[in-house]
Order: C-alpha cells, then sequence, then structure tokens
C-alpha cells in the first residue's frame, strides 16, 4: 500500500508545469515555459568543452576552484556526442590579459583597453607550456576540432566564437555552420568567463545553446556568476545538469 501512496516527484513538477501552461493558455497568454523534453544529442549537436587546461586546474597558475571535477563529467558525457570541439587558451608570452604586462598592475584588476574593460589575469596557458596542455585526464578521442583562442598578443579571447574585441572571429561559427550543426551544448572552465562568453556567442550566432552546470566550474569575481547565468537566460540559453543528458 505505501508504494501507491507515493508520489514521484517528477511526475508532480511535470504535471504542475502542464497545469500551468494549460491555465497560461486557457486565460488567453503566452505560455509561459513549454514542458521540456530531454536536450536531443543527434548529429546536428555538438558538444564544445572550454579550456579544460592545466592551468585551469588545481595546481595550475590561474586554477579554478575544483577545476578537474569537471573532467569525468564531460568524458562521461562526450560519449553520447558524434560531434566534440574543444577551445584551447592559447596566449603568447607577455600577453595583454597578464597583470605582468602592466607594470604598477596586480591580477584581477580590472583596466580598460582599446576595446573595453580587461580583467588582468596572472599569466597562464602561454603558448607550449604544460599549463597550456589539456588536462591529462581528459578522454575525447573522438574530438574533432580544437579552436586555440587568444593567440594575438595584444586581444584576449574567453570566447571561442569571437575575441575579446567582438570583432575578430576565430572561424568557429563558419565550421559549425558549414557542417550543419544546429545545436551547441558547452561545458568546462570557467562557467561565468570562458564558457559563458562562448555559450552567449553561439546563441547569437543562431545555435540552440545548453550549458551543463555541473560540467562546469566558475570563478565568481564580483558577482560574476550570478551575472553570467542572469545574461545567458536573457538569450534563451538553457541551464541544465549532466543527468538530463545520461539519464
Ligand atoms: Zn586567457
Amino acid at each position: 500500500m505505501a508504494g501507491r501512496l507515493r508520489i514521484d516527484r517528477r511526475e508532480l513538477i511535470a504535471g504542475a508545469t502542464a497545469l500551468t501552461a494549460v491555465a497560461a493558455a486557457g486565460a488567453g497568454k503566452a505560455q509561459e515555459k513549454p514542458v521540456q523534453d530531454k536536450p536531443v544529442i543527434d548529429e546536428r549537436a555538438v558538444l564544445i568543452v572550454v579550456d579544460v587546461q592545466n592551468d585551469f586546474c588545481p595546481g595550475g597558475s590561474l586554477a579554478v576552484a575544483r577545476g578537474d571535477e569537471v573532467v569525468p563529467v564531460i568524458n562521461a558525457i562526450a560519449k553520447r556526442f558524434a560531434n566534440v570541439v574543444l577551445t584551447q587558451d592559447w596566449h603568447t608570452r607577455g600577453h595583454a590579459s597578464f597583470a605582468s604586462s602592466h607594470p604598477g598592475r596586480k591580477p584581477f584588476e580590472t583596466i580598460a583597453m582599446s576595446y573595453g574593460p580587461q580583467v588582468l589575469w596572472p599569466e597562464h596557458c602561454v603558448q607550449g607550456t604544460k599549463g597550456a596542455e589539456f588536462h591529462s585526464g581528459l578522454d575525447l578521442p573522438h574530438a574533432q576540432t580544437i579552436i586555440r583562442k587568444g593567440y594575438r598578443r595584444h586581444i584576449d579571447s574567453y570566447s571561442g566564437f569571437v575575441e575579446a574585441d567582438r570583432q575578430t572571429p576565430t572561424g568557429l561559427t563558419g565550421y559549425l555552420r558549414e557542417r550543419g550543426i544546429l545545436r551547441a551544448i558547452v561545458v568546462g572552465l570557467a562557467t561565468d568567463f570562458c564558457v559563458n562568453w562562448t555559450a552567449q556567442d553561439a546563441a547569437k550566432a543562431g545555435f540552440e545553446t545548453l550549458v551543463v552546470e555541473d560540467a562546469c566550474r566558475a570563478i565568481d569575481l564580483n558577482g560574476s556568476l550570478a551575472k553570467a547565468w542572469a545574461d545567458m537566460a536573457e538569450l534563451d540559453i538553457q541551464r541544465i545538469n549532466a543527468s538530463d543528458l545520461l539519464g
């Protein structure tokens, strides 16, 4: 008898959502949110793995707290994808985004660059260094492309699509469009910077875009994480969990 009385929480939520939708439609209002199905992962979807590099993981020069925890999650998710692309932060020595390139400045200060405000970082992901290498635990043998970014000395690039001057393309939009990709699922480091900017540019380029929250970790500098999620929501970027892809 106890079993018959148990109510599945997900059924309850699904039922409530459906009722809300019916009520909204009945009142002649636009439906607030459709009942969402599981994301479709087919040959038109791509997993974009953002900057899972040694310098962004514990022990690295710009370590994101618990950044390495994304590795097994991403490995598991990636098995579901026919298309996997990685981005790799890839700076010159003396790069303009490094505090050390600006006398008297410290890491995590913001300065005005020709293209707008720029957070200054510790030196990280310098071309050819161990810190710029992908985390050794990443198991993505079927990844098809690596998009390197931030390799122009005077321009940073958080996004895998467009550099920080908001004009210089990396080529990723054309690559994905030419391959018929419609849907971008974004994971990696860090949620509030390179994942956020990559996801926003994916959405602006017209891809249906989702971010897998528990396959990302954040820096959270001065409220940057909350702002990132709010900005992504404005662009209808879906915030999901790995279980939504693996279940
Ligand atoms: Zn960088």
